[in-house]
């Protein structure tokens, strides 16, 4: 038992590194772009409408991004603690254990697969209006 948390546990802090190194690549372009629209750029003149349009997305897209990251990066923290206060390994919500394949493949899991998609479909009901999935084969 000790071991297997020894092994999430370096599954965190791995995927945690990998995890504040993207952080630093989108942090190091967005500020490589914001620098050149800061400076004006004399080349930017010749940019074409379209061009800076897909500039605007990309940027837009590395901030979402980012955002994202951030909220792993709090998820790992709080799987981290978990662990140390050897509460790891159970759902938060049913307390049953969570499935060792799931925890392997996502480390910072705090929901076994159950209360995971049943939450999922209670954000869906609750205002949260997302797009309807890409197909419904059932329909
Ligand atoms: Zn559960």
């Amino acid at each position: 038992m000790k071991s297997e948390m020894t092994k999430y546990k370096k599954l965190l802090l791995e995927k945690k590194q990998r995890l504040l190194d993207e952080v630093k690549h989108i942090e190091k372009d967005a500020l490589k772009q914001s620098q050149r629209d800061a400076s004006g750029d004399l080349s930017g003149y010749s940019i074409h409408m379209a061009d800076a349009a897909t500039d605007n997305y990309d940027r837009e897209f590395s901030l979402g991004l980012a955002t994202n990251v951030q909220k792993i990066l709090y998820e790992i923290e709080e799987a981290l603690k978990r662990i140390s206060e050897k509460r790891f390994g159970n759902c938060l919500n049913c307390n049953k254990p969570i499935p060792k394949k799931r925890l392997t493949a996502v480390p910072y899991a705090k929901l076994c697969i159950e209360c995971q998609s049943s939450e999922e479909k209670q954000q869906r009901s609750s205002g949260v209006v997302l797009p309807p999935p890409p197909s419904s084969p059932s329909e």
